[in-house]
């Protein structure tokens, strides 16, 4: 076994690796750009070496500086996580010719399967089956229009390099065919330097299947059941379960021969992933395969009880694998949210920023749940501009999916960051989705049930009932508190006001507390709109970020904000601002004006902060809904923003190369 490894690697993926090793026995190197001085990673090492500025281009992409700090600190070993260098054949090479073991497979393998038409090609002659297209680079608009007539529309235009999700478009038509040739192109230049795309089929609303393998260095090689990943946004992973709602033990049983089959037909040494796309029929197509460790391989680990990082290691250091196919049972179910740092109601455009509050939920197993935080932040880290936005991911593990799904509900509800937009409110309500729920998925699940972006949601009445008495039990304990300050004239009777009105944005929600006091624990009776008594418990106090308390036998873990006017709560998705008032005060309350929003129609404003590419319209042009108007680059994605609806353009503020902050205006209609 190593003495000593050094992670190539930064943030969550780098702290999971450090962990296992540290687990082992086995000495930790980190690595760090100068924006990562101070993070997670650094401080978890044994040892850390800088190399270099925070691009990664210029710092973690440098296979020499890694090689380097290999040859300083005397690491014989480098477990490369994933994105980076993993997938880099160059690297491994690079580390063999210093004797420094690659943990993860040959070069050979993973240039077999980094290109993506080079991989489809290999799983056919591997007889796995492979999404029907064409197996080669195209040429041209001509050159594509002519295989997608073959192929049959709609098609997805793929890169060849591709990952991430990026450089990928669908073609219902031969119009649409010419500009997605052409973003797909530039979308893959810009992102991994190689803008060679090819053509295939585009299965309607397949689901994301994935094997996980296992294979050593002594021709053994094994599957470790499957991962579902069909929550996507934009062709990216957003929430993953294993096992899958979907798979019968049939459909399981041959997905995962034939991934073992092509992990054995590149000499596979490692854990890798093989990606299935599956259809309604459960026709399933091989997509790609990941030659590393995948973000999400928390739940194979949680319903599989193997760690995959000990694995890995294991395996490059040339031991046997020690566990046989038979062994591996799948128990309970578990559930993955990707906690990202962007803006749900924007878009979820990327959102940068220092982490002013950070507060995840307790790790650990409670009754029969577990719940695991892999993350690489703590209270007061910076999210950059430079790196992947990811801030956590949560994991929540039950016996069951429904409660794997209660236990991520509540987790989400519990875990507090304040300082940048996350995704959060987003998840919470995805977890309450009744299709979601249902294991009805697909990968165009998120596109089809949010069309118009996520927006607030709504609170239902008995949803509205539990924010107004959280609301007041919180205005309970401020005013209790008030009152027993020292030096205070004339402290109140000791029992509370009975009768409170609670403005819920436009409602105003009447109140009555029917028993009980305010001391702390609390425990009172209380009614609202006139409807049943309900019980209420808590031992929340002043300042404490979560109210956690039971509200007519429902747990609640609610988020509290102090805010202008009012307390700010988050729960199951709802972000609402509650204020508790007396009924005179609410009397009043109802005679003051409302403030009008600004009207923004006419705009058409910058949704991140980002490059502008092009500008496709001119002044006094008349453009169709749909239409596209500008495009803007941010964190490498180019983004086409087009007419809400039919429009006359009067001015425009950009030029093309112009960088906007968010909600510049960009251009302005008749
Ligand atoms: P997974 O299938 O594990 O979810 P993704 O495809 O979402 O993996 O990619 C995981 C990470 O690796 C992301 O941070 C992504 O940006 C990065 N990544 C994936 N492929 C590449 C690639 N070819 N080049 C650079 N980064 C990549
Ligand atoms: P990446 O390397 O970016 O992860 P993949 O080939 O794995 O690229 O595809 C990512 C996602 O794009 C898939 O999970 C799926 O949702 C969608 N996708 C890819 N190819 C197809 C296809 N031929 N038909 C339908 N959806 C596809
Ligand atoms: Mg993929």
């Amino acid at each position: 076994m190593f003495n000593k490894i050094l992670v190539a690697n930064r943030g969550e993926i780098a702290c999971r690796v450090i962990r296992t090793a540290k687990k082992m026995g086995i000495a930790t190197v980190a690595v760090y750009s100068d924006a990562d001085r101070d993070a997670v990673h650094v401080e978890m090492a044994d040892e850390a070496v800088h190399i270099g500025p925070p691009p990664a281009a210029q710092s973690y992409l440098v296979a020499e500086r890694i090689v380097e700090a290999c040859k300083a600190t005397g690491a014989e070993a480098v477990h490369p996580g994933y994105g980076f260098l993993s997938e880099r054949a160059s690297f491994c090479a690079a580390l063999e010719a210093e004797g420094i073991v690659f943990i993860g497979p040959k070069p050979k393998a993973i240039e077999a399967m980094g290109d993506k038409i080079e991989s489809k090609r290999f799983a056919n002659a591997a007889k796995v089956s492979t999404v029907p297209g064409f197996l080669g680079v195209i040429e041209s608009t001509k050159h594509a229009e002519k295989i997608a007539a073959e192929v049959g529309y709609p098609v997805m235009i793929k890169a060849s390099a591709g990952g991430g999700g990026k450089g990928m478009r669908i073609a219902w038509d031969a119009a649409e065919l010419g500009e997605g040739l052409e973003r797909a192109r530039s979308e893959a230049l810009s992102s991994f330097g190689d803008d060679r795309v090819f053509i295939e089929k585009f299965i309607i609303d397949p689901r994301h299947i994935e094997i996980q393998v296992l294979a050593d260095a002594h021709g053994t090689a094994i599957h470790l059941g499957e991962r579902e990943c069909s929550i996507q946004r934009r062709n990216q992973k957003v929430v993953e379960e294993a096992p899958s709602s979907f798979l019968d033990e049939k459909t399981r049983k041959a997905m995962g021969e034939q991934a073992v089959a092509l992990a054995k037909a590149v000499d596979y040494q490692s854990a890798g992933t093989v990606e299935f796309i599956v259809d309604k029929d459960r026709n399933f197509y091989f997509l790609e395969m990941n030659t590393r460790l995948q973000v999400e391989h928390p739940v194979t680990e949680l319903v599989t009880g193997i760690d995959l990082v000990e694995q890995m290691i294991r395996i490059a250091a040339g031991e046997k694998l020690g566990i046989r196919q038979k062994e591996v049972k799948l128990e309970g179910w578990a559930v993955e949210s990707r906690i990202y740092a962007e803006d749900p109601y924007r878009n979820f455009l990327p959102s940068i920023g220092r982490l002013t509050r950070y507060r995840p939920p307790a790790e650990g197993r409670f009754d029969s749940v577990v719940v695991r935080n892999d993350t690489g932040v703590t209270e007061g880290s910076e999210i950059s501009m430079f790196y992947d936005p990811l801030i956590a991911k949560l994991c929540t593990w039950a016996p069951t999916r429904p409660a794997a799904i209660e236990a991520m509900a509540d987790a989400l509800d519990e875990f507090v960051i304040d300082g940048i937009a996350h995704n959060i409110p987003f998840l919470s309500a995805l977890m309450q989705h009744p299709r979601w729920r249902d294991g009805r998925l697909s990968t165009a699940f998120i596109a089809e049930e949010f069309p118009e972006g996520f927006k607030p949601v709504r609170p239902d009445d008995g949803q509205k009932a539990v924010l107004a008495a959280v609301a007041t039990a919180i205005e309970l304990v401020r005013r209790d508190r008030l009152d027993r300050l020292a030096g205070r004239l004339a402290p109140h009777s000791g029992l509370p006001k009975r009768d409170w009105v609670v403005k819920l944005e436009g409602d105003y929600l009447p109140v009555s507390i029917v028993e009980g006091d305010a001391s702390i624990p609390m425990r009172i009776g209380f009614s609202v709109n006139g409807g049943a008594a309900l019980e209420l418990s808590s031992d929340w106090q002043q300042g404490d970020p979560v109210w956690r308390g039971t509200i007519g036998g429902q747990k609640i873990s609610a988020q509290i904000r102090p805010v202008l006017n009012g307390i700010r709560i988050d729960w199951r998705g709802i972000a609402i601002t509650a204020l508790p008032m007396l009924p005179n005060t609410a009397e009043l309350d109802r005679r003051m004006p409302l403030k009008q929003p600004p009207d923004t129609s006419k705009l058409l404003l910058c949704p991140m902060p980002g490059l502008v590419i092009s500008v496709m319209v001119a002044v006094g042009q008349e453009v169709k809904a749909g239409e596209t108007l500008a495009i803007v680059e941010a964190m490498k994605m180019e983004n086409v923003l087009r007419a809400e609806r039919d429009l006359i353009v009067a001015k425009i503020n950009a030029k093309p190369g112009d960088s906007l902050a968010v909600d510049a205006v960009i251009m302005e209609f008749a």
